[in-house]
């Protein structure tokens, strides 16, 4: 075995299969909590039985609001999380505040949260990363994930695409002279990200199309990015940068939330073009994922996006975000412009 550099290590016993779902009864301790989302109980609930202490539906991220419903729950000896994002994040979040021991069933490739240590909440506005948790396993199933929303699924390719801008902005704070004394460059560390980065890149068409081959890549991604984080000494600064703080900016403006992928797909995007870092290129390998990267897409408007833009350097400074290119350029009218006319050639204009 051979330890790359800081940011490859151990990572979450994963398997992938068919028909895992209704095995968890016979082996998770009893009584077992299923942390999940009130649109996908129902299609899952008859594959538990009489040891199920409850099925807990994810409504919020709210730290306050989960550590009060962590206090709450019904008596259990383990926690399966059975959805995307969001219910493997609070079933971490629950393992943690209860010591029962986790499984993890993602049933979409949204975000890396099922393969990482930390669940991503929300505090007044900000993300935070509160608790730890190892799932025993991890459980990709081929059948499940390919009945998930075919949105849902290519999505998380953008949360491995946005290695680009958060390569960039690494090196551009090292180079100003801005990067966190904690995070040095490191361009191994780099060189690991990038070397996933293209595994992706390399399998857009497969992971598009949802097969086995493209489940199979995404997900390997999503374990390598999730454990890197803990690997690299909580350092995500070669995963994450301007695509997710504008993810964050577009949530702290709207008050809505987004599919975590498709969001940062367009921050990959307009973060691109403030970098001045192969936008176009980006936007046509972003049209290549399927996903719909407009702001109508995901609810809100483009003027939304815009503002989200502009209000970016101050947001950052409040979230006590990482240095970034918002940090370092202003955000003025023509790069919006141009950014609005490239964004709508190629995805074509929004029709209500
Ligand atoms: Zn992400």
């Amino acid at each position: 075995m051979r330890l790359v550099s800081g940011s490859t290590g151990a990572e979450f016993t994963t398997v992938f299969g068919r028909g895992l779902v209704g095995e968890l009864k016979e082996f998770v301790p009893r009584p077992y909590l299923v942390v999940t989302m009130d649109d996908l109980w129902p299609a899952f609930s008859d594959q538990f039985d009489e040891h199920l202490a409850g099925a807990y539906c994810v409504t919020t991220l709210d730290r306050a609001q989960l550590e009060v419903d962590a206090a709450s729950l019904p008596k259990h000896r383990s926690i399966v999380g059975l959805g995307g994002g969001q219910a493997s994040d609070v079933a971490k979040y629950f393992s943690w505040s209860t010591g029962a021991p986790l499984f993890q069933v993602p049933t979409a490739m949204t975000t890396n949260a099922p393969f990482s240590h930390r669940p991503l909440l929300r505090d007044g506005g900000k993300a935070v990363a509160i608790g730890f948790a190892v799932p025993e396993a991890v459980y990709v199933d081929f059948d499940v994930i390919r009945g998930a929303p075919p949105l849902l699924n290519r999505s998380g390719a953008c949360d491995v695409l946005c290695y680009h801008t958060a390569h960039f902005d690494w090196k551009l704070a090292h180079d100003l002279g801005k990067e966190e004394a904690r995070w040095p460059y490191d361009p191994e560390m780099v060189a690991d990200a990038r070397r996933s980065y293209d595994n992706v890149y390399h399998a857009l068409d497969d992971i598009r199309a949802v097969n086995d081959a493209g489940i199979r890549t995404l997900m390997t991604a999503h374990r390598w990015g999730g454990a890197a984080f803990h690997n690299a000494g909580w350092n995500a600064r070669h995963m994450d940068g301007v695509d997710h703080a504008f993810l964050y900016s577009l949530e702290h403006v709207t008050g809505k939330h987004f599919i975590h992928g498709q969001a940062v797909g367009l921050g990959i995007y307009l973060g691109s073009e403030l970098q001045d870092n192969d936008a176009e290129a980006m936007l046509a390998t972003l049209h290549r994922t399927g996903v719909d990267i407009r702001p109508e897409a995901m609810g809100v408007s483009w003027d939304d996006a815009a503002t989200a833009m502009r209000q970016l350097a101050t947001y950052v400074r409040f979230a006590d975000f990482w240095f970034t290119v918002a940090d370092a350029r202003p955000v003025d009218d023509g790069l919006l412009d141009r950014a609005r006319e490239r964004l709508y050639d190629t995805f074509g204009a929004w029709e209500a």
